[in-house]
């Protein structure tokens, strides 16, 4: 730290993300990427878009917002496109909480949950889940605070259904509920339809998962027209070309490529629940996840080890520090190729 960084930021442990290493070819399981390219048509359109480099991108980003709000069937006024969706997200610390509108979040969830708040000098309460890692809804319902959720939750892949979350929202009226939905193409059910119906509901995607695009850096909020105005009012405070136009082009070429992304979920879906299987078979433990991740443990090996042997194997996953969760693995879901050998890497760890 230099002596001249600010006091204000003393308490900020920064968000780690995952490892992305350069030394070896690994079969990365750790960040929850699409093992899939994007589509061809997201390269081409951001390709051509590269010819206009020169210029600022249109701030209003009108097209995206158009595309993602007829996905929707939503208007563009009730839609914000973000560098990512992490964007959206701190946004929202920024737009709606503060030291009398704390957050509360689930202990454990996506881990920028906590840096966000910190960032922002906003207070947090981290709601503990049950022993099997759901959430219990009646904590969250008429509480003093803002909300986040991501549904399904990570790194636990487990879902609230759509009726859970409607009584939170409806029991915290005068609290903005953030619904975290990065996973949500690859189980679980969507809350999207109800934006309309709930003026404290923002719900969060992102281009990074399905639609294989995480180096494009694209992410979206929707929500009542009220709510997207004042995301909008942070966004032109900190930065009106928040996401580039390459990006912006690529998002607009996969939101053409419906079936592209459907098929791509579709593989991902038969690959976790194959790995599923073969992995409970080998005496792993681990909850029914909705996402592109498996989140697994093995009774008798310490989580740590199988993180180093997996690394020394060529098979790269994500391990967390965090002492309710040390024992497990987060294990994004890749080709079924990749799903193989991460067994038959399990299978030689367990032999031993
Ligand atoms: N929410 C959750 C639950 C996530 O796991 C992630 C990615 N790790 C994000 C949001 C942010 O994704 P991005 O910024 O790439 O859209």
């Amino acid at each position: 730290m230099s002596r001249f960084f600010t006091s204000k930021h003393g308490a900020l442990t920064p968000y780690t993300p995952g490892e992305q290493p350069r030394d070896k070819k690994y079969i990365k399981l750790n960040t929850n990427e699409s093992p899939f390219p994007p589509s061809p048509r997201a390269m081409e359109a951001a390709s051509e878009a590269a010819k206009s480099l020169q210029l600022y991108p249109d701030p209003t980003y009108k097209a995206l917002h158009e595309a993602i709000a007829a996905y929707h069937g939503l208007t563009p006024e009730e839609v914000l496109v973000t560098n990512g969706s992490d964007e959206i997200l701190n946004f929202a610390f920024m737009a709606f909480c503060d030291k009398d509108h704390p957050a509360a979040f689930p202990n454990i969830t996506y881990g920028f949950y906590s840096v966000f708040a910190t960032l922002n000098h906003v207070p947090y309460t981290e709601i503990p889940l049950n022993s099997d890692f759901t959430v219990n809804t009646a904590d969250y319902k008429g509480t003093a605070d803002t909300l986040f959720l991501a549904n399904p939750n990570a790194p636990t892949g487990l879902a609230l259904t759509v009726s859970e979350i409607e009584e939170i929202l409806t029991s915290n009226p005068d609290r903005v509920v953030v619904i975290d939905e990065a996973y949500i193409d690859f189980g679980g059910e969507t809350v999207a339809p109800l934006v309309r119906k709930y003026d404290n509901l923002l719900v969060t995607r992102t281009f990074s998962k399905s639609r294989s695009m995480a180096g494009a850096r694209l992410g979206y909020g929707i929500g009542c027209k009220a709510l997207i105005d004042d995301l909008n009012t942070i966004k032109y405070s900190t930065n009106p070309y928040n996401v580039n136009s390459m990006s912006a082009a690529a998002g607009l070429g996969v939101m053409a490529d419906d079936a592209y992304t459907a098929n791509n979920c579709a593989a991902i879906i038969e690959a976790r629940e194959y790995a599923k299987s073969a992995l409970k078979a080998l005496g792993f433990e681990m909850t029914d996840s909705m996402g592109n991740f498996l989140f697994v443990r093995h009774p008798k090996i310490k989580g740590q080890r199988i993180y180093k042997e997996l690394r020394e194997r060529g098979i790269l996953v994500r391990h967390f520090n965090s002492i309710l969760i040390s024992e497990y693995n987060r294990i994004t879901v890749g080709t079924m190729a990749e799903m193989q050998a991460l067994t038959d890497a399990l299978a030689d760890i367990v032999k031993e």
